[in-house]
């Protein structure tokens, strides 16, 4: 009987060997495979920590024992390199935009409440004609003056 691979979405006949050993969702493509082991692993790493601990130490070794691994594989694949070094740029630019909205949106907020008026006159700060003032938030957003009712 056919089944419907949970990668392709094309539908595959299991292998006859292995059909009453495991249960067979993805088909043979690689890609599929690929993308079965991957899923695999994936809910391994989140629900065993011996397996976690255990992956995160063999990687570690490896690294250790090849770490001339990366450096080597960006000079054999300059597009590569230039490849990531383009998507760190858009994370950086993106993210120097963000803080600036966050900069901007904090710089135009005016916050509710009670402040010392103090007037200015030819740059100088009267201070006895200072007064005490609430001020509140109408809206955000300029849509025209409210009305006053005197
Ligand atoms: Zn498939």
């Amino acid at each position: 009987m056919e089944r419907t691979c949970e990668c392709g979405g094309k539908t595959f006949l299991p292998h006859p060997a292995l059909i009453k050993v495991i249960d067979q969702r993805y088909c043979s493509n690689p890609t599929c495979q690929r993308a079965r082991k991957s899923r695999w692993q994936k809910a391994k790493l989140a629900g065993d920590s011996d397996y976690r601990e255990a992956q995160a130490k063999a990687q570690k070794g490896w690294c250790s024992k090849n770490q001339d691994y990366w450096k080597q594989y960006r000079q054999r694949n300059p597009e590569y390199a230039e490849r990531n070094r383009q998507k760190q740029r858009d994370r950086n630019r993106r993210r120097r935009m963000i803080a600036k909205m966050d900069v901007l949106k904090t710089e135009n907020a005016i916050i509710p409440g009670r402040y010392r008026l103090v007037p200015v006159c030819n740059g100088m700060i009267a201070k006895m004609d200072e007064l005490i003032v609430d001020i509140g938030v109408i809206s955000k957003g300029f849509s025209g003056w409210p009305q006053i009712s005197p």
